[in-house]
């Protein structure tokens, strides 16, 4: 990568990414054990940062010493079951329960110890509680038996039987989900997808791959790198989710701005519906105008309707020259100004835009023991990632934009990667956030669509909430932290999330429905890409019409007329 220093001499501010910044990012993506026990060592990709950065000494520009600062304790809080934390919530009595019966049934359709975690016949709570609790460690289910399918007919073959018999279901990918959908509220079969791990089919010249529901999304990327593509969605828990999970969420990511959403990405799957009805919809044709495109339902579905087994969808061609910059900027009306010339002026190379507050990157900061890149602190940080084919044309575009948005002080300091573990360091900063907001006891998240101009707003009007309700405070004795904003600028989709000591029902109810509503008035969404799930299901009337919820129901009630399916959640 060229110095961007020897192409701009004038910007004297912009200082070339250097060890600095690559202090040692001790966070960690605490995966469920669930997934952990189940998947390779894929690790995220601000992990990768770390490895690099602990093996060789730093040093500032100012000479201060780097060296990693002891990372604060993390208190490790008994997670409450749901259905004690939502005492409104009843058990659907047509459910029938587990007998010794059906275990038995069920290890003789999966044929393998390894294949059943059974909490049934004998004492399995341990083994079981990482599948029944949520990575925010805020839900946390009752389910006593575990399956781990390795094929689509036994994935038929369960439901089939779950579906005659009234036993309830809770598909599972990575159990990374951030709304409680991929975890049982009370005593649902968990069916997890983690041993359905193979790639099908990789196509060289379209660039299409085939896979089962339960590739890790970074193993997926790993398999199409080899090939010099890219899978098209990129997020933070790319070590621990999977494509299966990506669909039914319909994940957004780092990269919707360039690659687009996955109802366009996704050209088939492959999924099974209740009653065991295998849907073969793997194709891979980008275009089949020959009816309703089914496969939307499943795609964002969250498992209300069926059980995705596998998927094909199109990956673009990598690019091999990727350059990642990192402003400080002081105020949001600045940032939207750099976002405004970040597409005007990098236009078809621009690959994603991130907007973080000085909060959000003060809390990765201090949950990690790590050094900002920038010294300083700044109100507002961007993260900009061009990628195109060819070095020198992106380089200079670059160099235009950031000539540019020095020179009318539109970005008050910034730095720029000159390698790739520079680059990983720098998108650890974002990556990095929301791991560290609930690195302190819990957090409350909102993934919000709102209009860019208002977008913002929320946040400091959430923040002067807290503070004059008195539950949000620097001692113990407040159980908010603090509030902080970041995101996707690129998809106007802001994560505001409440950084809390501890999980309190005042917490809930000063935000709730409050954001909703707040959120509604503005015509944005209640929930930009993580889903519904069981946190935002009661609240879709806020972004939805009573006509669109009666259809989605008669969706669910077609596809799933008993409900066995992920019940209580959604809509
Ligand atoms: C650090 C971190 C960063 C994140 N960043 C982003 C981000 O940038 N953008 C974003 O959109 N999300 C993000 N997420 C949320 C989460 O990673 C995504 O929702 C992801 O797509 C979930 O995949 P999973 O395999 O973990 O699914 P799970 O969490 O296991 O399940 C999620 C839902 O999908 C259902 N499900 C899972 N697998 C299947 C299947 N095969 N068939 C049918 N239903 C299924 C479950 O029942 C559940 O309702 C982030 C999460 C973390 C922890």
């Amino acid at each position: 990568m060229p110095a961007i220093h020897r192409a701009l001499p004038a910007l004297r501010r912009i200082r070339i990414a250097n060890a600095t910044f690559q202090q040692a990012s001790r966070i960690r993506l605490q995966p469920s054990a669930a997934a952990a026990a189940s998947r390779p060592a894929y690790q995220l990709r601000y992990q990768h940062a770390e490895a690099q950065t602990e093996a060789e000494p730093t040093t500032s520009a100012s000479g201060a010493d780097h060296a990693p600062q002891e990372q604060p304790d993390r208190p490790q809080q008994k997670i409450k079951f749901t259905a004690d934390s939502y005492p409104s919530l009843k058990r659907d009595s047509r459910f029938k329960e587990l007998t010794e019966d059906d275990v038995k049934y069920f290890k003789e359709l999966l044929g393998s110890e390894s294949a059943v975690i059974d909490g049934v016949t004998k004492d399995a709570f341990e083994e079981l509680d990482a599948f029944n609790a949520d990575w925010m460690r805020k839900y946390r289910g009752q389910c006593r038996l575990v399956l781990k399918p390795e094929s689509t007919e036994q994935v038929s073959k369960i439901l089939k039987y779950c579906n005659d018999n009234m036993l309830a279901v809770n598909p599972q990918g990575g159990n990374t989900g951030l709304v409680g959908g991929s975890v049982p509220v009370f005593d649902e079969i968990v069916v997890n997808l983690a041993r359905m791990n193979n790639v099908r089919s990789f196509d060289e010249v379209s660039g299409i791959l085939v896979a089962d529901a339960g590739v890790i999304l970074q193993q997926a990327d790993d398999h199409a790198a080899q090939h010099g593509h890219i899978f098209p969605l990129d997020l933070g828990a790319k070590g621990s989710c999977q494509i299966g999970g990506n669909v039914a969420t319909n994940a957004g990511g780092l990269r919707l701005l360039r690659y687009g959403s996955l109802h366009g990405n996704v050209l088939g799957l492959e999924a099974v519906l209740p009653d065991g009805t295998i849907v073969d919809d793997l194709s891979t044709l980008r275009k089949n105008n020959t009816g309703y495109d089914l496969k939307q339902l499943f795609i964002g579905g969250e498992g209300t309707i069926g059980i995705v087994t596998a998927i094909s969808i199109l990956c673009p061609q990598r690019s091999p020259a990727v350059n990642v910059a990192y402003f400080g900027l002081e105020s949001y009306e600045k940032v939207q100004q750099a976002f405004r010339e970040a597409k005007k002026q990098l236009s078809e190379i621009l690959s994603a835009f991130e907007m973080m507050d000085g909060q959000a990157q003060k809390l990765y900061a201090k949950a990690n023991g790590a050094r900002l890149p920038l010294e300083g602190e700044h109100p507002f940080y961007c993260l900009i990632e061009t990628s195109g084919s060819n070095t020198d044309h992106d380089s200079e575009k670059l160099n235009t934009f950031l000539e540019h948005v020095m020179g009318e002080e539109i970005v008050s300091d910034g730095v720029v990667a000159q390698d790739e573990s520079q680059l990983q360091s720098l998108w650890a900063c974002r990556e990095g956030i929301s791991e560290s907001s609930q690195h302190f006891g819990g957090v409350y998240k909102y993934d919000l669509s709102i209009p860019l101009p208002q977008l913002y707003s929320l946040v400091e009007e959430a923040r002067s909430r807290f503070e004059s309700n008195g539950l949000m405070g620097d001692s113990d004795d407040f159980p908010v932290m603090d509030v902080i904003g970041y995101g996707h600028m690129g998809d106007s989709n802001l994560h505001l999330n409440v950084v809390c000591r501890r999980y309190d029902k005042e917490v809930e109810k000063a935000v709730e429905p409050w954001v909703y509503e707040w959120v509604a008035e503005r015509k944005g969404s209640i929930s930009a890409e993580h889903g519904l799930g069981l946190a935002k299901k009661p609240f879709i009337g806020y972004s939805r019409s009573e006509t669109m919820v009666k259809l989605m129901r008669q969706v669910k009630e077609l596809y799933d007329p008993n409900g066995i399916m992920n019940p209580y959640k959604y809509i």
